[in-house]
């Protein structure tokens, strides 16, 4: 990660496709076209690849995430589980629909801890989102038994885990929905771009209309569609769903540098008594993209991460302090600062997030340092920095 450090003549060759033709936008203009269809065409090859019966390929991660909800049917007052260690798209997501974003503790695999998920259900949960962050998973089979047995849905955020799997099926294929971001700092980059899969059918036909402003696209005339219901623009252009079609096609050698850049770390720095590696749940592949671990204490975390960068190893985070990631930084979600465009009968609903106890969460993302791994690292850069890694954090003991 991220895949623009690989970005070269494949994916410059999509997009003149498109600029010889001049039709940037996904519906319409058939005979100007030339018979490109870019998002079509990623969106089939996206399928694929994760063994999914569909894929809708939207504006952004964040577009995903919403659609998938929308297209699910929740909406005004439903709950939906989430974790504390995230990117702020997952509430983004979910009040932008007026549901409540009801946030639970993280374990040591950095995602949902199925205890405090089925803690936190009530009457009016919905839906329970894991987000498989820094490229490795939450316990899906857990959560799966969860959902199953409160008829709820798994909806996967796969955002910055795409390629990873579980009990051999992709990440993001598991649960009833799964989430994709193709921003620029992802694994495959398209510029801006996400996508939602699914094997099931409704929830595609939503997702196909709900993100083109309700059109049904039956017929090839736009101006003679219908709206089965109200929608929003959420489409992808052209132009970077051209970029998606060459980047998804080198997302396999992608893991592949990744898998073996993270080897060369984890060698180093597994054998130290100080250092334990992020658990991976029983049955799931990582997808390399970073590799986090824990120290004794927070204290230790704190000033491990600093000598690290002091030492020249960058593209370390200590997400605690990381106002993106972390609960404990988000002000304008726990003290509601909205503009004023949030109903207040959805402002009353949500809890008091700054009355609530994450100290487990606490206790876990205190003490882990994440490290990207970047494509573009030479083996003979990877081994000095692996050296470099273990000389910092062997002095943390
Ligand atoms: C990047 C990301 C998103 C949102 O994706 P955008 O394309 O940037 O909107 C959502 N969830 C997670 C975990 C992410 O890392």
């Amino acid at each position: 990660m991220p895949g623009f450090e690989l970005f070269g003549d494949r994916e410059k060759s999509q997009v003149q496709d498109v600029l010889n033709t001049g039709v940037l936008m996904r519906y319409g203009f058939d005979s100007m076209r030339n018979n490109h269809w870019k998002a079509l065409e990623l969106e089939e090859a996206l399928a694929k690849r994760m063994q999914s019966k569909y894929a809708q390929v939207v504006s952004s991660g964040t577009a995903a995430l919403t659609v998938a909800l929308a297209s699910a049917g929740i909406g005004a007052g439903d709950e939906v589980i989430m974790p504390t260690f995230t990117f702020v798209a997952s509430f983004e997501s979910i009040l932008a629909l007026g549901a409540v974003p009801i946030l639970v503790d993280v374990d040591d695999t950095l995602t949902l801890d199925p205890i405090a998920v089925e803690n936190a259900i009530t009457s009016k949960t919905k839906v329970v989102m894991p987000v498989h962050m820094c490229g490795s998973m939450a316990d899906l089979k857990a959560l799966k038994v969860i959902c199953d047995k409160h008829d709820l849905l798994l909806l996967e955020d796969a955002c910055q885990a795409i390629g990873g799997s579980f009990d051999g099926k992709p990440l993001g294929s598991y649960g009833d929905l799964g989430c994709f971001s193709f921003d620029y700092v992802k694994t495959i980059t398209c510029g801006e771009g996400g996508a939602v899969i699914t094997n099931n059918e409704k929830y595609k036909l939503n997702a196909d209309h709900y993100s083109d402003h309700g059109h049904d696209h039956v017929g090839s005339n736009r101006g003679t569609e219908t709206h089965p219901f109200l929608g929003y623009n959420f489409r992808i252009s052209e132009l970077n769903a051209a970029v998606g079609c060459a980047q998804l096609n080198r997302l396999d050698d992608f893991l592949e540098i990744q898998e073996k850049h993270y080897n060369s770390f984890r060698k180093e720095i597994e054998t130290l008594s100080n250092i334990t590696l992020r658990k991976v749940p029983n049955g799931g592949v990582e997808n390399y993209s970073f590799i986090s671990f824990f120290l004794p204490t927070t204290e230790l975390a704190k000033k491990a991460h600093t000598a690290l960068g002091d030492a020249g190893v960058d593209a370390c985070f200590y997400w605690y302090d990381n106002n993106w990631h972390y609960y404990k930084k988000w002000e304008h979600l726990t003290y509601k600062k909205s503009l004023g465009n949030l109903p207040q009968e959805v402002i009353n609903q949500l809890p008091d997030y700054s009355k609530s106890d994450f100290s487990k969460s606490d206790a876990w993302v205190g003490r882990t340092i994440s490290c990207l791994i970047k494509l573009s690292w030479t083996q003979e850069q990877v081994l000095e920095r692996a050296a470099k890694m273990k000389d910092v954090l062997t002095k943390f003991a």
